[in-house]
């Protein structure tokens, strides 16, 4: 079963896809488990020393390294997995390039430990930055162990460019989230700094859906993924199954998504699409669809030799995958209804219903600039301020349910409510988050929320700021939280999915999170999530709230983007528009 370590041949190395391997810390951690995958492991166990780029170890039980070989490893394009490029057509493996462990070793202090099933005892070599340092005879039991210290030490310039290393780590157990569910038939364990954050037994079922499942189950709990919907599909020799989550579990980012290709976990826009397709309109625009997707596809129709850290393949046949994709995962999908209502009206709805003469609003683009606003008083003989005002005399309107018109003195104001929303909630939250502590508004029904594991490893990180905006929250082991209470001061229906949201928007933009934004980053997160949408619709008072909260703010101009939250309409440009000067 244990091929030797053999140089590819010039030629042969030279058309396989070059550039960075080890961008970070995490593709390290990546191409090791590859290898011990390749190994044919059954048992894999990760460590971590305080960072993944202070010092990490992968030890699996494979069929492992000749001694005498050893070195041949270290070396740039050897490999025992591809003697040449039609072997590609044929490739069962996931590494193919032999660049993984010398391009680590050259950035690294590296340690390769191995003793090949069948021999007596093992090996150990000993790198810095690429060159060999030691060698030594070593007991231990069959397999390889790689471990990678002080990753970069002698490339400072690339360290400045690395993510956090609470990141780093969160990356890191999406990653052995995906190889968990590619490779279910394999026991995975992952110890920071000596203590166990999981433990995925091999499934007890032999394969297929089953072991699949069972799987699912081990990392996101029984009850999650028994709510799982199975897809399956075939055509022309390229299979695909999948677990869809239910409308209601579509998330905020893609980090819901894994797809699997021959059982290497891969990027693709393309396998997105199709998934976002069979949804529909079961998901409102702007959310993704949470899914596993294992393709299997005959290896002479993919090629894996695209990208140097080989997240991406290309098919064959795109189209094809894309329509077999997208059909096998709507079926079972198409007896559910969508869990939101649809906003009558719409941009696009506006553009065919009024005449052509409403274009010309845009003419002349309005003055955007913030000069004292001044609400009109009340009527004579009206309620006080603080009364709702009559609903036969509305002051302020709301259109299409996106924007209010409030009129002011000498003019119009028109407010984007989510912008403006968002610009409230941004600046509260970081009061909150630097000052007092915001109060909780209880739930009737505590929330209980099926959080995943990198989102769970988030929240451990972020408790104490969730607790000053006012969450309520408590662990019930990993990786299940419950909400008892949310933010005071806004109606949500759905505690658990504007936790995860949130959650998930803390990843969005830059991968680079220096600790001192992580405020400003929570903060637009929340913002974000929580603010009220283009669509929901809103009472007078909750208007007036709105419209008075926001010129209370320190920059009511903008929302946290930059966006613009409102625009204000001169009654003079009126004026002279309609020939009154
Ligand atoms: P590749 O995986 O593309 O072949 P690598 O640089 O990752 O290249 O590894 C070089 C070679 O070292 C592999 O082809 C394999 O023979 C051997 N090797 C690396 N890691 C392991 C492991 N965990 N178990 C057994 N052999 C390994
Ligand atoms: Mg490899």
């Amino acid at each position: 079963m244990t091929r030797s370590i053999r140089r590819l041949a010039p030629e042969t190395a030279s058309r396989i896809a070059a550039g960075e391997v080890v961008e970070r810390p995490l593709s390290a951690l990546k191409e090791l488990l590859e290898n011990a995958l390749d190994a044919g492991a059954r048992s894999i166990e990760v460590r971590v020393e305080r960072s993944l780029d202070h010092a990490f170890s992968v030890a699996d039980d494979g069929h492992g390294i000749a001694a005498a070989e050893l070195e041949l490893a270290l070396e740039r394009h050897c490999t025992s997995k591809l003697e040449s490029l039609d072997d590609l057509d044929r490739l069962a493996s996931l590494g193919f390039r032999g660049e993984a462990l010398p391009s680590i070793a050259a950035v690294s202090r590296l340690a390769l430990a191995s003793r090949p099933a069948g021999e007596r005892a093992g090996a150990t070599i000993s790198a810095e930055g690429g060159t060999v340092v030691a060698r030594a005879s070593a007991a231990r039991a069959p397999g390889t162990t790689v471990e990678v210290r002080d990753l970069f030490f002698n490339t400072p310039a690339r360290r400045k460019f690395m993510g956090s290393p609470a990141g780093e780590l969160r990356a890191a157990l999406r990653l052995l989230e995906a190889y968990a569910l590619a490779f279910p038939e394999v026991t995975l364990r992952l110890l920071v700094d000596g203590k166990e954050r999981l433990h995925w037994p091999a499934a007890a079922a032999a394969a297929g859906m089953a072991a699949r499942r069972e799987r699912a189950a081990a990392l996101w709990t029984a009850r999650h993924a028994g709510q799982l919907i199975e897809a399956r599909g075939e055509r022309e020799g390229v299979v695909v199954e999948a677990l869809l989550g239910l409308p209601e579990h579509a998330r905020a980012t893609r980090e819901g998504q894994v797809f699997l290709v021959n059982r290497r976990w891969v990027q693709s826009p393309l396998l997105g699409a199709a998934l976002r397709q069979a949804y529909g309109n079961l998901i409102p625009p702007g959310r993704f669809p949470s899914a596993t997707l294992w393709l299997t596809v005959p290896a002479a129709r993919l090629d894996v030799n695209v990208h140097p850290t080989k997240r991406e393949v290309r098919f064959a046949d795109d189209e094809r995958v894309f329509s077999l994709v997208a059909s096998a995962c709507a079926k079972p999908l198409s007896g559910l209804q969508p869990p939101f209502t649809v906003v009558p009206g719409g941009a696009a709805a506006d553009r065919t219903a009024y005449p052509a003469w409403a274009d010309r609003v845009n003419e002349r683009p309005p003055d955007q600039t913030y000069l004292g606003l001044d609400l009109p008083p009340p009527p004579a003989g009206s309620a006080p301020a603080a009364a709702a005002p009559a609903a036969a005399e509305p002051e302020l309107w709301q259109l299409h349910r996106t924007y209010i018109l409030a009129p002011v003195r000498g003019g119009l104001v028109i407010v984007d409510q989510h912008a403006a929303h968002e610009r409230i909630l941004y600046e509260e939250a970081l009061q909150r988050l630097e000052g007092e502590r915001g109060t909780a508004q209880q739930l009737l029904f505590p929330a209980l929320v099926d959080l995943t594991n990198d989102q769970f490893e988030l929240l451990l990180e972020l408790g104490p700021d969730l607790r000053q905006l006012g969450w309520d929250l408590s662990l019930l082991g990993p990786p299940t939280v419950v909400i008892q209470g949310i933010p005071s001061g806004f109606r949500h229906e759905r505690p658990g999915q504007l936790l995860q949201d949130v959650l998930d928007g803390m990843n969005e933009g830059t991968g680079r999170a220096a600790p001192e934004d992580l405020a400003h980053r929570l903060a637009s997160s929340w913002a974000c999530h929580a603010a009220t949408r283009a669509g929901d619709p809103l009472t007078q008072e909750e208007m007036r709230a709105l419209v008075d909260r926001l010129f209370a703010t320190s920059r009511p101009h903008g929302d946290p983007h930059g966006r613009t939250t409102f625009v204000r309409l001169e009654l003079d440009e009126l004026h002279r528009r309609f020939g009154r000067t």
